[in-house]
C-alpha cells in the first residue's frame, strides 16, 4: 500500500490554528476583554424565513409515504435547476437546464473538476487567493504557478503570457474583494481559447456586486461557453454554509479534444456523488424565489455595509486598501511596515480585533490582512473606530 504521495506536496494550513491559538491565549490573559471578530468567512445572520418555511415544508413532506422522496435526479430535480437557470435569464445570461448539476456547495465541485484533468497540466492559481485552488491543484499532481495580484494591478492579475492549462479565477475575490470588469475577463476568455485552457469561474461572491457594470458571471463573455465553467454557491448569498447548495454550470459547447466536458462531468457526479438532499434543494428554490432573493438581499446588504464601515474607517489614514464595495471583504495593506502576522498581533492587543494574516492566502499576501464584513454591525462599527485609531498610531 501506497499513499499519494502528492499530499506531502501540501505546506501544513498553519492560518486558522495560528490564529485560533493566539486569540486562545489572548483570552486567557484577558478574560474580560471583549474581542470583535473580523476574521470569520462565515455567515452569522440566520436562515431567510421563505427557506425556512420550506425546509419546514419539506420535512413534512418526507414524513408521509405519498410524498416521501428517496434518491433524486443525477443532476438535481428540475424544479431547482430551473431555479438556478432562472437567476442567470433574469440577469440576461442563458444556460440550460442540462448544462446545471446540484451539488453540496463550491468546494466539493471545485475539488471534483480536478478528477477530468490530466496531471500534467499546469494550473494557474491567483496569490494572494483562496487557499483551496491551490490545494486541490497539488493533491491531484498539476505542476501550480501563481498568477501574481498586485497592489499595482489592483489584485485582478490578468493573463501574463506564461503556460496554464487549468484557469481559476474568483471574482469577487477571496480575500481581495477586487472584482474584474468585464474587459479583464475577456482578457482571459482570450487567452483560454488561444490555449486550449480551462477557465473555473468561482462566482461564490457574485451576489455581493451592485455595480450594475461589472460581470457577475463568466457567461456574460463572449467565448466564455467554449471554455469555462462556474461555479456558484448559495453559502455566503442566501446563508447556506450550514445547509450546503452550489452548482457547476457547464456548457455543452466546452470541449477539450472533441470530448463534451459536459457529458464527463455528468459521469464524474453520477459515478461519486448522490445528490443534494430533496429537502436542501426545496430551500435553494426558496431562496432564489423573488420573495426568497428579496430576504436573502438583506442579509447581503447588512454584510456589504459592515464591509463598507471598515472601508470607510481606512480612508484618508494612508494605507493601501480595496474591497469592500461589492464584496463582503476588505483588503488592506499592514500600516508601519508590519507583516501580516505582526499585524495580527498589533490589532489584536491594541484594537481587540481579530482579522485574518494576507500571508496565508499565498507568498502574495504578505504585508497585507483581510477584515470581514460577516460579523455584527454595532460590533463591527465601534471596532472600525479602533481599527483607524490603530492604523494611524502604526503610523
Ligand atoms: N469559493 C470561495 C472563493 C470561498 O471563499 C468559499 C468559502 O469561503 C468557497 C468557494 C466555498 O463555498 P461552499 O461553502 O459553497 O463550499
Amino acid at each position: 500500500m501506497e499513499l499519494n504521495r502528492n499530499f506531502q506536496r501540501l505546506a501544513p494550513s498553519y492560518l486558522f490554528s495560528g490564529v485560533g491559538r493566539k486569540v486562545a491565549a489572548f483570552a486567557e490573559k484577558h478574560p474580560d476583554v471583549e474581542l470583535t471578530r473580523l476574521g470569520i468567512g462565515d455567515v452569522t445572520l440566520p436562515l431567510a424565513s421563505p427557506v425556512v418555511q420550506a425546509l419546514h415544508r419539506a420535512a413534512d413532506e418526507m414524513a408521509r409515504p405519498e410524498t416521501f422522496r428517496g434518491y433524486g435526479p443525477e443532476q438535481g430535480y428540475p424544479f431547482a435547476r430551473r431555479a438556478v437557470r432562472d437567476q442567470y435569464a433574469r440577469r440576461g445570461v442563458l444556460v440550460e437546464e442540462e448544462e446545471i448539476f446540484l451539488s453540496d456547495g463550491a468546494k466539493s465541485d471545485l475539488g471534483g473538476w480536478m478528477d477530468l484533468f490530466g496531471p500534467d497540466n499546469v494550473a494557474r492559481v491567483p496569490d494572494p487567493g483562496y487557499p483551496v485552488y491551490g490545494d486541490i491543484s497539488l493533491m491531484a499532481g498539476h505542476p501550480v504557478r501563481f498568477v501574481q495580484g498586485t497592489r499595482e494591478n489592483g489584485f485582478l492579475p490578468g493573463p501574463d503570457g506564461q503556460d496554464g492549462d487549468i484557469i481559476y479565477l474568483c471574482s469577487p475575490g477571496n480575500p481581495t474583494g477586487a472584482v474584474y470588469t468585464r474587459a479583464q475577463l475577456t482578457a482571459w476568455v482570450e487567452y483560454a481559447l488561444e490555449r486550449g485552457a480551462v477557465i473555473l469561474f468561482d462566482a461564490a461572491y457574485e451576489a455581493f456586486i451592485r455595480d450594475d457594470t461589472l460581470p457577475r458571471s463568466i457567461f456574460e463573455i463572449e467565448g466564455a461557453r467554449h471554455c469555462a465553467v462556474e461555479i456558484g454557491s448559495l453559502s455566503k448569498s442566501a446563508g447556506f454554509t450550514g445547509l450546503r447548495f452550489g452548482y457547476t454550470v457547464v456548457p455543452r459547447q466546452l470541449k477539450c479534444r472533441g470530448v463534451r466536458l459536459r457529458d464527463l462531468w455528468l459521469r464524474r457526479q453520477s459515478t461519486k456523488y448522490n445528490g443534494v438532499p430533496y429537502p436542501v434543494q426545496r430551500a435553494a428554490q426558496a431562496a432564489l424565489s423573488d420573495a426568497g432573493r428579496a430576504a436573502c438581499m438583506q442579509a447581503v446588504a447588512y454584510y456589504r455595509a459592515n464591509a463598507q464601515t471598515l472601508r470607510r474607517a481606512l480612508k484618508g489614514t494612508g494605507v493601501f486598501c480595496c474591497g469592500g464595495e461589492n464584496s463582503p471583504y476588505v483588503w488592506m495593506q499592514c500600516p508601519g511596515g508590519m507583516d501580516s502576522w505582526q499585524f495580527f498581533d498589533y490589532l489584536l492587543e491594541r484594537a481587540r480585533i481579530v482579522g485574518t494574516p494576507g500571508a496565508g492566502f499565498g507568498p502574495g499576501g504578505e504585508g497585507y490582512f483581510r477584515l470581514t464584513g460577516f460579523g455584527d454591525k454595532e460590533a463591527t462599527c465601534a471596532a472600525a473606530q479602533r481599527l483607524r485609531d490603530a492604523v494611524l498610531a502604526a503610523g
